[in-house]
């Protein structure tokens, strides 16, 4: 079995978990209808409308 040969400083084992450490940027859009942000492809949170028609019941003003 492979045992590592000598223990992995703090500096060389936070620098491994920094990189895999990103913060995913949601790539928010305006809405065409209301102007709201909305994630893409999803439906407006705010009228409910995708691709040119509503789709959430009852998110219509
Ligand atoms: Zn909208």
């Amino acid at each position: 079995m492979g045992v590592p040969k000598k223990r992995t400083s703090r500096q060389k084992r936070d620098q491994r978990r920094a990189s895999n450490f990103t913060i995913v940027t949601p790539n928010v859009q305006k809405c065409p209808k209301c102007s709201e942000p909305v994630l893409p492809h999803r439906a407006c949170p705010a009228c409910g409308e995708y691709k040119g028609r509503v789709v959430q019941k009852g998110a219509e003003d």
